[in-house]
């Protein structure tokens, strides 16, 4: 529970089994006793305190460990509500330490990411961000742009005066400046989406070629990580495997999985359908056998497409060669492997990671934009930099400069949360679960 009068709710249901006024026990102490409805004991909990200003929303707040299981925490949650507390929204916690400014919009959307994160690398950033490194560099950033504008206001409000301002040269400088910092940012989202999202990656082969092989191979070998999750379209699921913080999102690999007849029936018409949407295509051939007609048909349809072909069962007699022309034509991304004994499989993240140049990516170092809504704002920021400069450019009177510039320092104050609207910030919290 978190608010002013949490504590009173507490004192109401709760037992301590050494008793004190609730004002001598001090923040961060945990108390044992029990949960109490009336004469009944509910159960045998541990409960924190935390007092303001020193807690995660900066109210009073109180947690209540109780034993698991359904049945008590339901109990114990309603009694809360029967003695004065309201349910939370979806993310009210981060929520309230947003409003009471404790963190930025910045920091709070972190929060989100590092709940959802499937990878090391973007529980990475997460943290990063939570610790307010990005926050930082918005602010440094947003500096140098008020800079400009109390400079530009001193000149249009006191032209009289003989004030040292700046030239227009000089602030044209300094504007081209700014833009090439946020420009550092905004292209951080190509690793950030990488991080956050995966490399959707879908396999494709006629039946046999060793699709379900390849999956296991790459599961066995290294040891990855594996979520699944339900597919927005029927029948499908996405699996996230994560390979030395390489996060690959497998669409579409229901059929992977499943008994050959029925990968069989499910066939490449649907393994097209899947690999449209992909952001790479990898394409599995048994190359112990000529290329059939469907094999030609499968490397028509990745033409032009970032693909990589792997030629399998490379431990059997090989009967297509690495060096096939009809391979060669469609990509020089071909590897020969073993789905059977994991041969090839380490050369094979290598090539993935060339392709997407996920060694590129530092997330120790770097500051990585992962959000699609922080980095329009950036994008936004930098239009209104550049038409700041044409206006510069164009010899605009100084106040036309400056309503630019405003603009730039409003959308700072919207990546932050400054000034985000009430809806922005309330679309922004409905994405957390409860509790959080
Ligand atoms: P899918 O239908 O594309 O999913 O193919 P599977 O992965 O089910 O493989 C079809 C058959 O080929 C199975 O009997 C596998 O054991 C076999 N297979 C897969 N990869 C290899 C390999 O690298 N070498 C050999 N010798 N057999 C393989």
């Amino acid at each position: 529970m978190s608010g002013k009068n949490c504590f009173e709710i507490l004192e109401k249901i709760f037992k301590a089994k050494n008793y004190q006024e609730i004002n001598e026990i001090k923040g961060y102490t945990i108390k044992y006793g029990k949960i109490v409805d009336g004469e009944e004991i509910i159960d045998e909990v541990l409960v924190s305190y935390f007092k303001e200003p020193k807690s995660y929303t900066t109210e009073n707040m109180c947690e209540i460990n109780s034993h698991g299981g359904n049945i008590i925490v339901k109990k114990i949650l309603e009694l809360c509500l029967k003695n004065g507390a309201e349910l939370a929204e979806p993310g009210e916690f981060t929520k309230r330490a947003f409003l009471n400014g404790r963190i930025d919009l910045l920091q709070a959307e972190s929060v989100i990411d590092i709940i959802h994160a499937k990878s090391q690398r973007e529980t990475k950033t997460g943290i990063k961000q939570l610790e307010g490194v990005l926050s930082r560099q918005i602010a440094s950033i947003k500096q140098e742009v008020l800079d400009i504008m109390i400079n530009l206001e001193v000149s249009i409000d006191y032209p009289e005066y003989d004030v040292e301002t700046l030239t227009n040269q000089q602030i044209k400088e300094k504007l081209v400046k700014v833009e090439q910092e946020l420009k550092i940012l905004e292209k951080s989202f190509d690793s950030g989406k990488v991080i956050k999202e995966g490399i959707k990656t879908a396999i494709i082969g006629r039946p046999n070629a060793g699709k379900s092989s390849l999956l296991n191979a790459i599961l066995k070998e290294e040891r990855a990580i594996v979520t699944a999750q339900e597919g927005t379209t029927r029948d499908t699921i996405e699996e996230f495997v994560t390979i030395d913080g390489i996060p690959l999102k497998l669409i579409d690999t229901a059929g992977i999985r499943k008994a050959n007849d029925e990968v069989e029936r499910i066939g490449i018409a649907k393994s097209k359908e899947t690999a449209k949407e992909a952001d790479l295509i990898i394409a599995i051939f048994d190359a112990s056998r000529e290329l059939s007609q469907e094999d030609v048909e499968i490397l028509e349809f990745i033409k032009g497409k970032k693909a990589i072909i792997l030629l399998n069962k490379i431990d059997l007699e090989c009967k297509i060669s690495e060096n096939d022309e009809r391979l060669k034509e469609i990509t020089n991304h071909i590897i020969k492997i073993s789905a059977l004994n994991g041969k090839g499989i380490e050369k094979l993240n290598q090539e993935i990671s060339n392709l997407f140049h996920l060694n590129e990516i530092n997330v120790d170092n770097d500051i990585i934009i992962t959000n699609i809504r922080q980095k329009n704002l950036i994008t936004k920021a930098i239009e209104n930099l550049k038409k700041a400069q044409e206006t510069i450019e164009n010899k605009m009177p100084l106040d036309i400069i400056a309503i630019f510039i405003k603009e730039i320092l409003e959308d700072f104050g919207k990546i932050t949360g400054e000034v985000a609207s009430e809806e922005i910030i309330n679309e922004i919290f409905a994405k957390f679960c409860l509790g959080k």
